[in-house]
């Protein structure tokens, strides 16, 4: 498939991030990625949206940028939010590590997105926020 790439702006709401994880499905949809391969597109985009509207913005208005490319047989995904941040990256990104423990979060969104992907990178968005960089090849 023909290189491709989309850029969509939403707000941070919960009922987002359905919409948000449809549409990296339909896009990547072209690379003919099997069932498993979608679930772990779809399951990866929600933990990371997710994260931005209960961590980065705690329920109040913000945006959410959704970056997509096709790159050869690879999808790359960004999603950044202009919230919080993350004060400690590389304590957040262990295994059960939550700041919500007591709003039922189990602290196993990014070890999901780093298990389902082939490449996780997350870093402080310079405006302020996060970036999460995911990558995926899609065998199909
Ligand atoms: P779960 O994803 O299992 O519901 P969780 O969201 O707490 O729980 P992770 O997704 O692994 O677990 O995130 C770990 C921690 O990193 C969060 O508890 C939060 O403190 C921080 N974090 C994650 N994403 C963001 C973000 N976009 N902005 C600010 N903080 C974040
Ligand atoms: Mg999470």
């Amino acid at each position: 498939m023909e290189n491709n790439s989309f850029k969509l702006e939403f707000d941070a709401k919960v009922e987002n991030v359905s919409f948000a994880r449809g549409v990296v499905a339909m896009f990547a949809a072209g690379l003919k990625p099997t069932l498993s391969e979608v679930n772990d597109l779809k399951t990866a985009v929600s933990e990371a949206v997710t994260n931005s509207i209960v961590h980065g913005y705690d329920g109040k208005q913000g945006k959410v940028l959704l970056e997509t490319k096709i790159i050869d047989n690879k999808i790359d995904i960004l999603v950044t939010d202009f919230g919080k941040g993350i004060e400690d990256i590389d304590m957040a990104l262990q295994p059960f590590f939550t700041s919500k423990a007591q709003e039922e979060h189990s602290g196993m969104g990014f070890t999901l997105m780093d298990s389902f992907m082939n490449y996780l990178e997350v870093k402080a968005n310079p405006e302020g926020g996060l970036i999460v960089h995911m990558q995926k090849v899609i065998k199909g």
